[in-house]
């Protein structure tokens, strides 16, 4: 086929070449059609070339709001400005149908004598229809993604390699800020563990125990994706957290008096006497039980001797410092650690605890109480690194002998 238009064409030459070609082929001016081949008049639904040729007009064959376009388009081929370039179009067929056809335009001397654009087409429908139900399939994936991506509990956050966010989803808004805004800032937490995954090899980044604005502590794990993006997650663990405080306050506390058990003791006291021991400070051991216990509660019942033990709690824990450690380690004995302590301090304090316990009558609703406690007391000068187990033995040695030297008093192991 000629570009130049040097040698008019005409219907003829055009029969000859393409009367009968898969290809459709027309020449056309002004959205008058000058000569179609059988091909695109089947296109178009006509019953055959010259149907389409009496028929004449272009115009109803394309949709109105493109005639400008191609109009100026077609006199920019004939003026040499626009170059061929294959156009798809939709079109509409003589029975009102709509098909796509890839279009090339170029321009032609008519057996007239004057310019004529002549299209060549072919049928591109089903690869249109095919394009648009994939996107349409691909539109309807994006939204259920949107739907649950709103709807799960974990937080979402997709970061463009630049660390723009490109999507943050509701959970990711409200465990980061008050307002759940889109576009509020990236929190500094976030934007240190994206540029330690920009540093890294690692395809995933993981940072635990965060605490966001809102107060709840989350999990956050950075992954990158294929296109070099970064998604972030953020698993709300503030329940199980809670959880896990709850049981680990369950394993280390007495229920009764909300004191350390002995574990709890044995727990907080151990890396405090390794301090001593490295700094050589000198620290005591107290051991204290209450004196006839067992005839309060035979005297008083179970329950009035349960809130003899909190009372005592009590008083004996205001009665000591912030780093002193205190247990019941026992039905009604006690085990009190004062780091940092002399004998002679330590001595003070036993002193004064005891008269604490035995000038203040326990009072419930109905009775006053005198109760009094034994103490055995072992203090440390700091001068070989100390055992918990051999401090204690000491001071419950002392405390026994308290008892039977007559109650109601210290002993110094
Ligand atoms: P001592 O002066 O020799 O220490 O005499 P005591 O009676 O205090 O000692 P004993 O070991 O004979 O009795 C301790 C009592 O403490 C017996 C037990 O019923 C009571 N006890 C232990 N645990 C609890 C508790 O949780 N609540 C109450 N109400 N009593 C308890
Ligand atoms: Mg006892
Ligand atoms: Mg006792």
């Amino acid at each position: 086929m000629t570009t130049s238009m040097t040698a008019p064409v005409s219907v003829e030459d055009l029969n000859h070449l393409f009367r009968t070609s898969v290809l459709g082929v027309m020449v056309h001016r002004d959205m008058a059609v000058l000569y179609a081949n059988e091909r695109l008049a089947g296109l178009l639904q006509y019953e055959d070339a010259d149907a389409l040729i009496a028929h004449g007009n272009l115009g109803p064959h394309l949709p109105a709001d493109m005639h400008r376009r191609l109009r100026e388009r077609w006199s920019n081929i004939i003026g040499g400005t626009e170059a061929l370039e294959r156009n798809r179009l939709r079109h509409i067929t003589s029975d009102g149908r709509e098909i796509w056809l890839d279009v090339t335009d170029e321009c032609i001397l008519w057996q007239d004598g004057k310019p004529a654009i002549l299209s060549t087409a072919t049928d591109v429908s089903a690869a249109v229809e095919t394009n648009e139900s994939l996107l349409s399939s691909l539109r309807r994936l994006e939204a259920s993604l949107d739907t649950i991506l709103e709807a799960i509990p974990t937080g979402i956050a997709i970061f463009s390699a630049s660390g723009r966010p490109r999507i943050v989803n509701s959970a990711m808004r409200t465990l980061f800020q008050e307002d759940p805004t889109p576009n509020a800032e990236v929190p500094p937490v976030v934007t240190e563990l994206l540029a330690r995954m920009d540093s890294s090899d690692k395809g995933e980044t993981v940072e635990r125990g965060v605490l966001t604005p809102m107060g709840r502590v989350v999990d956050l794990v950075a992954r990158r994706m294929d296109d070099d993006a970064i998604m972030l997650s953020a698993t709300d663990v503030s329940d199980w957290q809670a959880q896990q405080d709850k049981l680990r306050h369950m394993a280390e506390r007495d229920a009764l008096t909300t004191l350390f058990n002995r574990r709890g003791f044995n727990d907080a006291v151990k890396p405090a006497l390794r301090r001593m021991g490295d700094k050589g400070q000198p620290c005591a051991v107290m051991v204290v039980d209450i004196d006839h216990f067992k005839q309060i509660n035979d005297t008083y019942g179970h329950a009035i001797g349960d809130q003899a033990l909190k009372s005592i709690s009590h008083r004996l824990m205001t009665e000591l410092r912030d780093d002193d450690v205190i247990a019941r380690i026992g039905g009604e004995e006690f085990c009190i650690f004062l780091p940092g302590c002399t004998a002679e301090t330590a001595e003070g304090i036993a002193n004064r605890l005891r008269a604490k316990v035995s000038e203040t009558p326990v009072t419930t609703r109905h009775e006053r109480i005198a109760i009094t406690a034994s103490f055995g007391l072992k203090t440390w000068d700091g001068s070989a690194p100390p055992k918990l187990r051999e401090l204690v033995a000491e001071a419950d040695a002392a405390l026994y002998r308290a008892k039977q030297l007559g109650r109601n008093r210290v002993v110094i192991a």
